[in-house]
């Protein structure tokens, strides 16, 4: 019976001592296969990436269609992602004025024209009123209805806070853009001309959605009207379109008098985001 016990201890110890290191190799193996097999499936739906692809794909504005203009644009420069978004959204890889394309009217109020984006000599809106001289003050007094109702009720909400808003310039036709333009490259130059004056077909005025208030000058900053209008523009549809922070979007300099009408959905969200025209149409109208 001694001798028995001894060799059933003698078996137990062989067992533990040489088997379990064998098991616990097994589970090993186990483990490592498993791994193997977990980073397998992460590399396929989350491939290794460039970091600053990574970064670009992380911002709010970041459009997929574009990335190859992200990158292009960034290269050889010190900048950061959300930068290149805004700028290249915005257009500003490419040339002013040389590469260009229609403006899509289809997109009605929220229709884009600027240095990338341009209207033909015969666009004309069907739609132009007449606006009355209670809310108009210069000669070009031309706005599409919607807008005209729109700036109505603005011009009527300021006056009961004793502020007076007319309009010195709406609708602006392709010729008289081309007789302006023109004038102000024999007194200034091209280049002069161009950061303040549209080219012709370049104009927003030729929308018929937008309006220069009360004095088309720098002296309107200083006025009561603009502050309210800095206030309360957006709750009746318009945006003061070349703001002073933005003029490498837009193209053009701080204009404190110039507003575009967009609609009151589309102002309150620009206002909320402080976003320009350019980027609005960029990121929730063309990409969408
Ligand atoms: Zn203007």
């Amino acid at each position: 019976m001694k001798s028995f016990c001894i060799i059933f201890l003698l078996i137990l110890f062989v067992g533990v001592f040489f088997f379990y290191p064998y098991k616990k190799d097994l589970e090993n193996k186990e483990k490592e296969n498993h791994l193997e097999k977990n980073s397998q499936s992460q590399e396929v739906v989350n491939p290794q990436e460039d970091p600053f692809v990574l970064a670009l794909k992380k911002e709010k504005y970041y459009i997929e269609e574009y990335l190859h203009r992200y990158l292009s644009y960034s290269e050889n420069k010190e900048i950061s992602a959300s930068m290149v978004i805004q700028n290249v959204n915005s257009n500003l890889d490419k040339e002013k004025y040389l590469d260009t394309e229609k403006t899509d009217i289809s997109v009605d109020n929220l229709m884009l024209v600027n240095k990338y984006y341009y209207l033909t000599d015969d666009f004309e809106p069907d739609d132009l009123v007449v606006l009355s001289s209670k809310y108009n003050s210069g000669a070009n007094s031309k706005m599409r209805k919607e807008a005209a109702e729109h700036f109505m009720e603005m011009s009527d909400a300021a006056l009961l806070d004793n502020i007076s808003i007319k309009n010195a310039s709406g609708y602006r036709s392709y010729q008289y853009q081309v007789d302006l333009y023109n004038r102000y490259v024999e007194r200034d130059g091209k280049e002069a001309a161009d950061t303040y004056s549209a080219r012709p077909g370049y104009s927003e005025h030729q929308t018929g959605l937008t309006s220069d208030i009360n004095i088309i000058d720098d002296s309107f900053e200083k006025t009561a009207a603009f502050r309210w209008l800095q206030d309360n523009s957006y709750k009746y549809g318009f945006i003061l379109r070349f703001p002073k922070d933005k003029e490498h979007i837009t193209g053009y300099k701080y204009e404190s008098w110039h507003y575009r009408y967009v609609g009151k959905k589309v102002a309150k969200q620009i206002h909320e985001e402080d976003l320009t025209l350019e980027e609005y149409y960029a990121f929730y109208v063309r990409n969408k």
